[in-house]
């Protein structure tokens, strides 16, 4: 899938972008009355309309939305080619205000549609976990970084607001993949049992020599424990452990934050689960679209009958 396909079926005619949004599942075919127990027929509506199309059940009379059940029906005012244009350039990891130029829209109204395709995310780690990786003749680093946000109000007083976020970074692939979590505090009270619950037994685990670590070596799943002082050192000039990985991971974490404009402290997980969900399920810039259009048909099943 790429954007000339999405720019010819914005061009055509608003039926066959319908039908290519049928194809995928994104739109029910044909939307089912649960009073009449039948399927609708999709008929022509005014063509200043939106969509110019909209369901009608020969048993009861009612009408819907061609979007009713998608994700499309929240943002009935835009067009589907916009929306699904939109959801393309975010699948490639767009910044928001690029999309905005690209489309010409209001830059709060991308924000609130890649809000939601954000939560889409986070529903998908919570429902289908990565996590827990690592096992035999693995190796994780954790760690922990400050992030900053944006002050809430623009005049007054300016507490600098900030989060701790613990990370786990699996040295198996590149791009690094991890467990991104804000904790409330760094001790070994959370930090461990999220240690132990992320990993597979016998995960060999390095960390910096925070005392939360100490007895990181004490948890079941963890066959050994390394030590890395990175403040000093980049590798350790004994064990030749490093960190690099770990500190590439915040470095992006924090470039798409920086991106975001510093991300409110409530908005913080759930950038930090989109990224999880990039790195586990994205599968690379060829079939990431692919990949995010499959968790939209799972959460928005289109064809469940309307009452
Ligand atoms: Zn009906």
């Amino acid at each position: 899938m790429n954007l000339n396909e999405l720019i010819d079926l914005e061009r055509g005619p608003r039926m066959a972008l319908i039908q290519w949004l049928q194809r995928r599942y994104l739109l029910a075919d044909p939307l089912n009355c649960a009073q009449c127990n039948q399927g609708m027929e999709l008929t022509t509506r005014s063509q200043d309309h939106v969509d110019g199309f909209l369901w009608r059940c020969s048993g009861c009379r009612k009408r819907r939305s061609p979007r009713a059940n998608s994700f499309f029906q929240e943002f009935s005012k835009l067009p589907l080619s916009t929306l699904i244009k939109v959801i393309f350039y975010f699948t490639l990891d767009d910044p928001q205000k690029r999309i905005a130029q690209a489309l010409n829209l209001n830059q709060s109204v991308v924000s609130a549609i890649c809000r939601r395709l954000q939560d889409v995310c986070s529903v998908d780690v919570q429902n289908r976990p990565f996590t827990p990786f690592g096992g035999p003749g693995a190796v994780v680093k954790c760690d922990e970084s400050k992030f900053n946000h944006k002050p809430k109000y623009n005049r007054g007083r300016r507490a600098r607001q900030a989060s701790w976020v613990f990370g786990i970074v699996s040295t198996q692939y590149t791009p690094s993949r991890g467990y991104f979590q804000v904790v409330e505090r760094r001790d070994a009270g959370t930090l461990l049992p999220l240690i132990q619950r992320c990993i597979l037994p016998g995960t060999e685990v390095h960390t910096d020599d925070w005392a939360a670590y100490r007895r990181v070596n004490t948890l079941p799943n963890v066959a050994a424990h390394r030590v890395v002082v990175h403040a000093r050192h980049f590798v350790d000039p004994r064990t030749g452990v490093h960190t690099q990985e770990v500190e590439s991971s915040w470095s992006s974490l924090k470039l798409g934050q920086k991106r975001r404009k510093g991300l409110r402290k409530e908005d913080l997980q759930v950038y930090l689960d989109e990224r999880m969900w990039w790195q586990w399920r994205g599968g690379g810039p060829d079939v990431i679209m692919r990949n995010f259009i499959a968790i939209l048909q799972l959460q928005f099943p289109v064809d469940t009958p309307v009452p």
